[in-house]
């Protein structure tokens, strides 16, 4: 946890930035703040400028990234991409494109990436990295 980020600490999910966007700002991209308070909290599946309430990452630092449900950076076709998540960049935390609400904490991927690797030793075709 940054000594730096003032937000809601504990609440793991992923907020649009422009709701606690300063008033200067705000005075600067009308536009963007007329659409981006069309989403609100919980609907966020709209919104190109997330931000993490975990560990404070935005679009503009080190971004979301789409992962599959392993919390592994995929490429987001159809074919690969079949659940919209997107991994944080910041910490780790795997979060629903739609709700916003985390999925996985980065614990919980470091624990499913362990079980992968442990299933790989039984002789399971593992994937191709
Ligand atoms: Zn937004
Ligand atoms: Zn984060």
């Amino acid at each position: 946890m940054t000594d730096t980020f003032e937000g809601e600490a504990g609440e793991d999910k992923v907020i649009c930035s422009w709701q606690n966007a300063s008033e200067e700002t705000k005075k600067l991209f009308p536009d963007a703040v007329a659409f981006h308070a069309s989403h609100t909290d919980g609907h966020v599946a709209d919104c190109d400028s997330w931000k993490c309430l975990n560990c404070g990452n935005t679009v503009d630092s080190d971004g979301f990234l789409p992962c599959d449900e392993d919390g592994r950076e995929i490429e987001p076709t159809p074919e690969l991409w079949t659940k919209p998540l997107y991994v944080c960049g910041g910490c780790g935390n795997v979060y629903s494109k739609n709700s916003g609400e985390r999925y996985f904490t980065s614990e919980d991927v470091a624990a499913g990436y362990a079980e992968k690797e442990g299933e790989k030793t039984t002789g399971e075709k593992g994937a191709q990295s």
